[in-house]
């Protein structure tokens, strides 16, 4: 074992003795902290996609067909049509770690290592990894200054550490106070609430670039949608990554 690992592994077991964990998804105890808040067999059983699953090639909503590999570019979900992204894409469903990590990243601005890894493997595959630049979906400032942070930013930036791309936080703001997405709301609702939310600043920095907007859940796609509508006619192409799908 390399002394470096060897000194993870004992702060680790140190920090769970001091700071004993309880996985928020099962109650049990979480031994690493690169885990986050939920323990690694609750990982371990939840989903993630990966390069098997048939998606929407746009919007990444999973299909229950199943489709030859060469197939799946051509595959659409019907409902995606008018959104302005490229593709959009979620390290997995909005369920076990990935809902409980979510909810964490809420209270306090921390991503996870192996969260963050997910969100890595996500952005490598294709078509993701033609972005160049990196920019998370912004909160009203109202928003921000209420929570403290914005998640969104926060993953972002993991991202950008991780990835080496370039992130920007100043060239896309939200400008209205969108009313918060509930749990009722139909795609319409959403889709009316965000409408003309955001703008570009500085365009230049954005400008005939690949963007990758990041954020936490992509739920009907309307911020994702709202955002990309936004910065298309600044940047080349908009791609969106989430933690996420709901
Ligand atoms: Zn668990
Ligand atoms: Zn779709």
């Amino acid at each position: 074992m390399r002394l470096s690992l060897a000194i993870d592994r004992t702060l680790d077991a140190a920090l769970t003795l001091v700071y004993p964990q309880a996985c928020s998804v099962c109650g049990g105890s979480v031994e690493s902290r690169h885990d986050g808040v939920v323990c690694d067999a609750c990982w371990k059983a939840t989903r993630v996609f990966d390069d098997g699953d048939t998606l929407c090639w746009k919007c990444g909503a999973l299909s229950v067909a199943s489709v030859p590999e060469v197939r799946r570019m051509s595959i659409r979900c019907g409902r995606c049509e008018t959104d302005t992204y490229i593709a959009a894409r979620a390290c997995g469903p909005y369920e076990g770690a990935l809902r409980a990590s979510i909810l964490q990243l809420k209270r306090k601005p921390h991503v996870p290592h192996r969260l963050a890894a997910l969100m890595l493997e996500a952005q490598q595959r294709d078509p993701l990894n033609d972005a160049e630049v990196i920019v998370p979906v912004p909160l009203h400032a109202d928003r921000e200054r209420e929570r403290g942070f914005n998640q969104a930013l926060v993953l972002a930036r993991e991202l950008s550490r991780l990835s080496g791309l370039p992130f920007d936080q100043h060239s896309v703001v939200r400008h209205t106070h969108t009313e918060r997405h509930r749990a009722g709301m139909d795609a319409k609702a959403r889709r009316d609430s965000v409408e003309g939310a955001f703008a570009v600043r500085h365009p230049p920095f954005i400008k005939g670039k690949k963007v990758l907007l990041v954020d936490d859940v992509f739920t009907t796609g309307a911020t994702a949608g709202a955002c990309a509508a936004a910065i298309k006619d600044a940047a080349e192409a908009v791609f969106v990554l989430t933690i996420a799908r709901a």
